[in-house]
């Protein structure tokens, strides 16, 4: 019974955070932007791309393995940090927002 409430407020969570992408990157000043760019400096591959056997430094972001909105106070720790390329930046947040444990597959 529950089941089709759930799947619809999932969609509608998603859209919110998508909307309010704008709002949340105020997390983001400039002592974290500074923080951030020495961190890339120190780790200018994404480990993901690493894993594959690549070594990629472009886009990298400075990612947070646990997420800011679980762990706030793990801002600055160097344990919960990792360097992304965008690609997998993007993997890794969309299933975070999605609860998904893989991209879905489209059907017509
Ligand atoms: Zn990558």
């Amino acid at each position: 019974m529950a089941d089709r409430i759930q799947s619809s407020s999932q969609q509608r969570n998603y859209h919110y955070n998508r909307t309010h992408t704008q709002k949340r990157t105020a997390k983001y000043d400039n002592t974290w932007r500074e923080f951030s760019s020495n961190y890339r400096k120190r780790n200018p591959f994404c480990v993901e791309c690493r894993e594959e056997g690549l070594f990629n430094s472009k886009d990298i972001h400075v990612d947070h393995i646990v997420p800011l909105e679980k762990a706030p106070d793990r801002k600055y720790d160097l344990e919960n940090l990792q360097s992304l390329c965008r690609r997998h930046h993007g993997i890794k947040t969309a299933k975070e927002t999605l609860h998904a444990p893989e991209s879905p597959v489209e059907r017509f």
